[in-house]
């Protein structure tokens, strides 16, 4: 089994994501790569269905649309295929 470092793909390789509170967008540092842009993944992984692989989750707090890291992949968007 091999793994290969990625831009991370909840950040796309900024390190950073923007976030809102109290209907303020701030940035906060990556909760998936911890601000590096990259991320390991294993190869035999496949592409999260959840979040289409996008990594992130939509969430509506207070009726602010609102990124959340995806809860099945971790945000990494690649998921071990299930047999
Ligand atoms: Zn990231
Ligand atoms: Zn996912």
């Amino acid at each position: 089994m091999s793994s290969h470092s990625v831009g991370c793909r909840y950040c796309k390789g900024d390190g950073s994501v923007k976030v809102s509170i109290d209907g303020v967008w701030t940035d906060q540092v990556c909760p998936v790569c911890g601000g590096a842009g990259t991320m390991i993944i294993q190869e035999n992984t496949v592409s999260c269905r959840y979040c289409k692989g996008s990594g992130k989750d939509k969430v509506s707090i207070d009726g602010v649309w609102t990124d959340q890291v995806c809860s099945v992949c971790g945000g990494t968007g690649r998921v071990n295929p299930r047999r």
